[in-house]
């Protein structure tokens, strides 16, 4: 659950959005010492505050370092 504020010209492309795979896991609203995650799984159009109130976020990366699909993500990357 991070954001990036920034200025920087992005290039826009005409590409489908990668849809969660979230599916019945909750680690990251299990894991989050703050309870800032609310467990709704994002969909288009969805207003970032109904996923997560970043406001209380502490920046500790737990929902981030345990999420099983990040897992998988970074092995696949580093097995490259
Ligand atoms: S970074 Fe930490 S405090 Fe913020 S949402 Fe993730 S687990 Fe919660």
């Amino acid at each position: 659950m991070s954001t990036i504020l920034t200025n920087a010209p992005f290039p826009t492309e005409n590409r489908p959005f990668i849809m969660p795979k979230c599916d019945e896991c909750t680690v990251c609203k299990d894991i989050c010492p703050t309870g800032v995650i609310h467990g709704s799984i994002w969909q288009p159009g969805m207003n970032r505050d109904s996923i997560v109130d970043v406001y209380h976020c502490d920046g500790c990366l737990k929902c981030l370092v345990h999420c099983p699909w990040t897992q998988k993500y970074m092995k696949n990357i580093i097995a490259k």
